[in-house]
């Protein structure tokens, strides 16, 4: 630990608090939607959400409207709104009124869809403004457009992005909550600086779509991505989302002008006019099984309501920090996740330089979270399904392993493909 905070004059943190406040949360019903192993805490849900109880029987519904209705399901079954209808079912979980939000395709391809946009949107400035630590996917999407566009990619770090915005800058283009840190950006605050430098802002919502509060019409975004399997328990793969403020729809076009895009793909009409409102940023035939499943976990977001997830998100991490700082203060990790809950994501980050060994031995103790190179050890607050008591639990299951030194054991360090 960096910093020790003091003791606070409150009654000391135990099991038993920790169980009657499961019993008292308001949420603590819908642990009992989703299917999780037994005798597993799952801390990984910002990677992959769990499995809603509701997802198999909806799954094999659309199987077997499938085996029955054939070709004719798209129709009968309207599989060919999907897009459509999921996205309508998004919007008000990142607070976007309705015709501007569309479920297809990857975040990484969604992005690709919109950053072509933002350059569109915005002739005669070529630079993409980022931050070098940005998700990857889409530092390297941003660099293949750029490449492909004579666009040119601009990082800056995260502290000093509203200085570096000027009469070049196309677009601001952030992930909302770093996926290593859990740091959250204060997009409303960055996204009025980027207009007034004229400039557009593109934002991914893959670690805060379905656990923190949004008002992207409120706020003016421009446009955004954001995941399905994360916090929206879409399933492995599950289709992505994209928002296109609606006071752009009619100036932009997708560079993946695929059929689904089209005004009357069944008129098979040999050029190209897009669809009018946000159905243009669809490319080609929608996974039907991929959105019947989204959908299940979307509806159970909604169900719960994202200011009472937030809430509780707020608490677990908080707790979860505090009850490092008491039980393995002596274990030689540095929080890294902002103590400000207005600017921190559902999850906690520590910094070790044996993270990936630690993540392993406590995975092997039933406590899933994940390992992010070089050195951060991330927990992640699914609060459907995750309880205050699990806090306690994985504290003290991360000490017993430090104090122990199980993780220093040679199978703990053979790293596997997907850390
Ligand atoms: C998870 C994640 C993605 C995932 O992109 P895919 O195209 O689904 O692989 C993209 N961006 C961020 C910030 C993410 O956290």
């Amino acid at each position: 630990m960096t910093s020790p905070t003091p003791v606070k004059e409150r009654p000391p943190i135990t099991r038993e608090g920790l169980l009657a406040r499961d019993r008292a949360d308001p949420l603590a019903p819908f642990i009992d939607d989703f299917q999780l192993p037994k005798g597993v805490i799952y801390l990984d849900g910002n990677s992959l959400g769990a499995l809603p109880r509701a997802t198999p029987g909806h799954l094999g519904a659309a199987a077997q409207h499938w085996g029955e209705d054939l070709i004719g399901a798209w129709n009968r079954r309207g599989w060919v709104d999907l897009p459509i209808r999921v996205g309508e079912k998004i919007a008000p979980l990142i607070g976007a009124g309705p015709g501007q939000v569309l479920a297809a395709d990857s975040t990484s391809v969604n992005l690709f869809k919109l950053l072509h946009a933002a350059l569109q949107l915005r002739p005669g400035r070529n630079v993409v403004l980022t931050e070098p630590g940005n998700f990857p996917t889409d530092l390297y999407v941003a660099q293949g457009l750029t490449r492909q566009t004579g666009a040119r990619l601009r990082y800056e770090a995260a502290d000093s992005l509203s200085g570096a915005l000027d009469g070049d800058t196309a677009v601001l283009m952030l992930t909302h909550v770093d996926f290593k840190s859990g740091r959250a950006h204060d997009m409303a605050a960055l996204t009025k600086a980027a207009h007034e430098a004229g400039a557009l802002v593109l934002w991914d919502l893959a670690h805060s779509a379905g656990a923190l509060p949004l008002a992207l019409d409120a706020w003016d975004v421009d446009l955004a991505v954001g995941c399905g399997y994360k916090y929206l328990h879409g399933g492995p793969g599950a289709p992505a989302f994209l928002y296109v403020a609606e006071r752009h729809q009619a100036a932009v076009q997708s560079p993946l002008s695929g059929w689904f895009g089209h005004a009357e793909p069944f008129d098979f009409a040999p050029d190209y006019v897009p669809a009018p409102g946000i159905a243009r940023f669809q490319c080609g035939t929608p996974p039907v099984l991929g959105l019947a499943a989204l959908e299940v976990g979307v509806d159970g977001v909604a169900a719960a309501g994202v200011d009472a997830i937030h809430s509780k998100s707020v608490a677990l991490t908080q707790l979860f920090m505090e009850l490092v700082e008491q039980h393995c203060a002596e274990c030689g990790f540095e929080i890294i996740t902002p103590r400000d809950a207005a600017a921190r994501g559902s999850q906690v980050s520590l910094r070790h330089g044996d993270g990936y060994a630690i993540m392993q031995a406590l995975i092997a103790a039933g406590i899933i979270g994940d390992f992010r190179a070089p050195d951060v050890v991330r927990f992640g607050m699914a609060p459907l399904y995750v309880r205050y008591a699990d806090m306690w639990d994985a504290v003290i299951a991360l000490r017993e392993i430090m104090q122990s030194d199980t993780w220093q054991r040679p199978e703990f360090r053979v790293r596997a493909t997907v850390t």
